[in-house]
């Protein structure tokens, strides 16, 4: 028979959102358990392309209101984290690219110096020339402007790994996940949907038409896992866009959840350098964005995302798309020989609070009634924000960690792999 476990806080999805939060809990002492049932990293955050963000990108388009965007401070906190003098341990974890770029192809001015003008990134980008271009950029053929953001690129699956060595043993592969609630005694009944009242910033509020008056369900204790009871001071969930169908298990209407989808492309091959920049174009959005991961053949996979992967190009079968990202970067980058490159696509929704504009949140959002607390980083580079989050809700609860108590071996939940050696072996 399975023996049930007590813990300070189960968290619910190891991607950034969940793996980040217990190594900072249990860093204070808090114990902790989370699960996940599929693999660490799987879900979104190994898909994504490791951009640090400090906001530069919304201040194209005037969506950064400024200061008061978590975002901003990202960039140190994470680099404080990496050298190991920050909230986290995070020597080890391979940085790809120090800065992010921006990039201008031909004379396209109008959306880069409004960019320039914008308060929020003036004091942040240089620009760059000849030798100090990256790399896939130093070509004669090559006109247009670049700026270097401040801004790192990391190798999630490095990431990834590190914060699974710092979650110790405190992670367990489970299948099934049902409620726990009532007393021991007593049973709960079944409760009416429910709604969990929303910590958040403005730019991430879930729904205001939607009613925010919360009807509490049956007490909450903690989860059933695959058959074993595990009791909580605090439960989170941080399942990515596994939160959805969690918050249906438990009753529950609000918050809701938003998927974006994107259909993002691989491209592998022997002409490739690496380079990491946001392609401007006319609109708003990035007409491209490139990063590049090592595969394990030596070789680069850029990866390619921005205004490509969005709507138009999700509208696109994968034919289509691969087409699309030829042309595109036939156009951008003529001197870049890919007549022996490799291709694939990757369709992948991006599982965000819902929202009521179609603006994209620039901070962490969290809803919590009770023990219960659901939440989206909404972005990796976000991951310190929600556990602020988290941390804050706790502390104001007086959450305290408990006695320590021995635990039994658990299952461990594998590491997720970089998709692109599945993709592009
Ligand atoms: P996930 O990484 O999806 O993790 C959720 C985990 O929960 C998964 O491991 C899943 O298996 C598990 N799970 C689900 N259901 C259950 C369940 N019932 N029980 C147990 N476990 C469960 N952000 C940036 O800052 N920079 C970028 O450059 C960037 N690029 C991106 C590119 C793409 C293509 C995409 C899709 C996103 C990108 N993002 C980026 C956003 C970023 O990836 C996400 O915001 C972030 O990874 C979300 O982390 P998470 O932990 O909430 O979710």
């Amino acid at each position: 028979m399975t023996f049930p476990l007590c813990t300070d806080v189960l968290i619910v999805g190891g991607g950034i959102a969940g793996l980040w939060l217990n190594a900072r809990l249990r860093r204070q002492g808090f114990s902790t358990l989370l699960v996940e049932n599929a693999s660490l990293g799987g879900g979104q955050s190994l898909k994504s392309q490791g951009i640090i963000h400090g906001g530069a990108k919304y201040a194209l388009h005037g969506a950064l209101s400024g200061a008061s965007e978590a975002i901003a401070d990202m960039p140190r906190r994470w680099r404080e984290a990496l050298a190991g003098t920050g909230e986290l341990d995070l020597s080890g974890v391979r940085v790809l690219s120090d800065a992010h770029y921006l990039w201008s192809p031909g004379t396209l001015a109008g959306n880069l110096s409004s960019f320039l003008a914008s308060k929020a990134v003036r004091s942040r980008v240089d620009q760059v020339k000849g030798a100090d271009l990256p790399p896939a950029l130093q070509h004669p053929d090559f006109k247009g402007k670049v700026y270097r953001l401040n801004e790192r690129v990391l190798d999630v699956p490095s990431l990834i790994e590190r914060l699974s060595l710092l979650a110790g043993d405190s992670l367990l592969a489970a299948e099934q996940i049902e409620v726990l609630s009532g007393t021991e005694s007593e049973p709960a009944e079944p409760a009416e949907p429910a709604e969990l009242s929303g910590q958040t910033e403005q730019s991430a509020q879930a729904d205001p038409r939607e009613p925010t008056e919360l009807t509490t369900p049956a007490e909450l204790l903690g989860l059933r896992i695959d058959g074993r009871e595990v009791r909580a001071q605090r439960i989170v969930l941080s399942a990515g866009a596994g939160n959805a169908q969690l918050l249906a298990d438990l009753g529950i209407r609000q918050p809701s959840m938003q998927r974006r989808p994107l259909h993002m492309v691989l491209v592998k091959g022997p002409g490739l350098k690496p380079l990491y920049a946001h392609c401007l174009g006319g609109g708003p959005k990035p007409r491209v964005t490139i990063t590049s991961h090592p595969a394990a053949d030596g070789q680069w996979v850029w990866y390619l995302g921005g205004d490509l992967a969005e709507a138009a190009g999700v509208a696109r079968d994968e034919r289509a798309q691969i087409g699309a990202a030829q042309q595109e970067l036939a156009q951008l980058l003529p001197w870049i020989d890919l007549s022996t490159a490799q291709w694939a696509t990757l369709r992948v929704d991006r599982a965000e609070p819902a929202q009521s504009s179609l603006g994209r949140p620039d901070n962490a959002f969290l809803a919590e009634q009770g023990r219960l607390l659901v939440g989206w980083p909404t972005k990796l580079a976000l991951a310190p924000d929600f556990a602020d989050r988290v941390l804050a809700a706790l502390a104001r609860d007086g959450i305290r960690p408990g006695p320590t108590s021995t635990r039994p071996e658990l299952p461990r939940p594998p590491l997720g792999r970089p998709f692109w050696e599945n993709l592009l072996p």
